[in-house]
């Protein structure tokens, strides 16, 4: 088969999935049609072998996390997904791998009513990269700058489970396939980062941990916040792994959880509480937005230092 072959098999399978899609796969160039007073949400990410997933990696959750980790940078902007493109460099031709891997992208994309319209195919060291595209009404994006004093400090979901999952997949022994997933195929945030529009102060997702993160908002924002460490949400394994041995480094810096984490007013609390029921997704209050610089913790009211601790970095 040759690299023509290759993507109209595997990737031209969704056919015409959006209306605003002029031309799709296939031309020198894909044309997208912008509704009328949108802004575009544009991101990338790569993903490469040996750094970001290992060689036993099951494809089909590769080609999944390819787009998740996109899909959770639109919800953390609150943008709704609309295109994808996805550049393929692979060490040979291989069919199974293919299909799987497909099988899991385009499965995420028609579930979030993204449309893969382009990209690129080539030989050499398997790294995979992915572009999405999303679609915010203008001036609505949730930005990393813009907590406020006073807010509160939230999180979606349960943290530290990707954490988990890396060390279960590194030691020999048990291998709990619920937290695994949490590694594998994250679930991208996005109906709540589309919720969180106009009520959110400021957003990130968590890709590197939550310390890593929740610095990056409170950089951006100029201010400092106050977590309280028994609030943090936690998975029953991760749960009864802190509990051992009194160590939080599992939920407060281990990365992939791909959670949102953002600040809020606390007169958008009830409405926070609401869209968590209406979603069937925890969103917790973990902690304060305070003027003093800096990120602190205390554990039932005692200050915790978190030392040194930070989150996953390429080039340190
Ligand atoms: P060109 O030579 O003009 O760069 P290509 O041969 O790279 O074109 O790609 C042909 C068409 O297939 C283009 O529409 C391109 O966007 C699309 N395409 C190539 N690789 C992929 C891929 N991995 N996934 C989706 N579309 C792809
Ligand atoms: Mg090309």
């Amino acid at each position: 088969m040759n690299e023509f072959e290759l993507i109209e098999r595997y990737f031209s399978t969704q056919g015409q999935r959006r209306g605003d899609v002029v031309l799709g796969i296939g031309d020198d160039c894909a044309l997208l049609r912008m509704p009328p007073g949108m802004e575009l949400a544009v991101s990338m990410d790569t993903l490469v072998e040996g750094v970001h997933f290992s060689l036993g990696t099951a494809p089909e959750a590769l080609g999944h996390k390819a787009l998740a980790v996109n899909l959770s940078d639109l919800a953390a902007m609150g943008a709704e997904p609309a295109w994808t493109m996805l550049a393929l460099t692979l060490p040979r031709e291989d069919l199974p791998w293919l299909e799987a891997f497909s099988r899991g992208f385009v499965g995420l994309a028609d579930r979030f009513g993204v449309q893969l319209v382009g990209g690129d195919t080539t030989r050499g060291p398997l790294s995979i990269t992915v572009q999405v595209n999303g679609l915010l009404p203008a001036g609505t994006a949730l930005r990393r700058a813009g907590a406020q004093v006073g807010d509160g400090v939230y999180v979606t979901g349960t943290l530290g489970d990707a954490g988990l999952a890396l060390l279960q997949l590194q030691q020999q022994g048990v291998r709990d396939p619920a937290v695994i997933n949490r590694l594998e195929r994250p679930e991208p945030r996005v109906k709540v980062g589309m919720a969180l529009r106009g009520l959110a102060s400021a957003t990130i997702d968590i890709s590197d941990g939550l310390l890593a993160d929740l610095r990056h908002i409170l950089r951006a924002s100029r201010c400092g916040a106050l977590l309280q460490l028994e609030r943090l949400p936690l998975s029953p394994s991760v749960s009864a792994l802190v509990s051992q041995n009194d160590d939080w480094l599992l939920p407060l810096a281990s990365g992939d959880d791909y959670e949102l984490c953002f600040t809020a007013s606390p007169s958008s609390h009830d409405e926070i509480e609401h869209i968590s029921r209406e979603l069937g997704l925890p969103i917790t209050r973990i902690g304060e937005v305070r003027k003093e610089l800096g990120l602190a913790c205390e554990l039932r009211g005692t200050a915790y230092s978190t030392g040194s601790v930070t989150g996953f970095m390429h080039f340190k």
